[in-house]
């Protein structure tokens, strides 16, 4: 691929690390300008500079997807540096700790709410503002998870709000059709990132029970998702919208 989106301007949640700094380094490579937006501000330089030393356009602006003034400004930011909007990923995301229902807590639950279900509802809101008033369509790409798709043990609140992610792409998708803005969620599967390191440090049975629910024998590459979400926010892609695609290794096959 090169070109795929050329002279697009975009913006990354998550962009800091694993999936959205994958996603970032693609989106740049393929000719767009990338507003790199998390919540750590040294990763998220690093990110801009891995792009920037290749060769690539990108500004980091900090960002807590949770608030609602946060996720307005990261709209503005994006508009304030490249002066448009035309691709949004949706990416950030917490995983949380990991409790069986009967065991979860509220304190855990509301975390995971707050920031993979309200703050993809919260981006998508200011950013489809903005691509509204362009005039001129958009796309938007949001972080569901095969856990979207079906049931996962220890991970009530994390499963749950990923459906929902799928069930606000599905809406927005339907609602600004005729505005030419197509809305999509991708669905990994297990991808080899910190988030995963970081339950597997808690849970090291884990390792082993991870890989073994992916048909394929093995972990997911970051750069595995951020092609998919390349090619979703491409003009490649412009007869699909309220799509939930799993990109996942065949694990939502079985
Ligand atoms: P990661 O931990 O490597 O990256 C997540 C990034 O999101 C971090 O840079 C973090 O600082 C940022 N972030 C967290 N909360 C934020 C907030 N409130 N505002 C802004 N930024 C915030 O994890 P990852 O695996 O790359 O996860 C990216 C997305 O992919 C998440 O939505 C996750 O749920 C989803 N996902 C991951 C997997 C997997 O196996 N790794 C599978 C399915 C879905």
């Amino acid at each position: 691929m090169a070109g795929l989106l050329k002279g697009k301007v975009t913006l990354v949640t998550g962009a800091a690390s694993g999936i959205g700094r994958a996603a970032a380094i693609a989106f740049a490579r393929e000719g767009a300008k990338v507003l790199v937006a998390d919540m750590s501000d040294a990763a998220g330089h690093e990110t801009v500079k891995m792009i920037t030393d290749a060769g690539g356009e990108a500004a980091f602006t900090r960002c807590d997807v949770a608030q609602p003034a946060d996720a307005e400004a990261l709209v503005a930011s994006a508009v304030k540096a490249y002066g448009r909007l035309d691709g949004a990923y949706n990416n950030a995301g917490v995983a949380g700790k990991i409790a069986r229902t009967a065991d979860d807590t509220e304190e855990n639950f509301d975390h995971i709410m707050a920031v993979n279900l309200r703050g993809v509802w919260l981006c998508m809101k200011y950013e489809i503002i903005q691509m509204v008033k362009q005039g001129q369509g958009g796309a938007i790409v949001n972080t569901a998870s095969a856990a979207g798709l079906v049931g996962s043990h220890g991970m009530p609140a994390y499963t749950a709000s990923k459906h929902g992610v799928i069930g606000l792409t599905r809406t927005a998708a339907l609602e600004y059709a005729r505005a030419a803005i197509r809305v999509n969620a991708v669905c990994p599967g297990v991808i080899d990132t910190a988030m995963v390191a970081g339950m597997v440090a808690a849970h090291p049975r884990l390792k082993d029970a991870l890989v073994s629910v992916e048909p394929v024998a093995r972990m997911g590459k970051p750069s595995e998702i951020a092609e998919a979400v390349t090619w979703l926010l491409s003009d490649a892609a412009s007869f699909v919208t309220g799509a939930a695609l799993p990109v996942d290794g065949g694990m939502t096959a079985r």
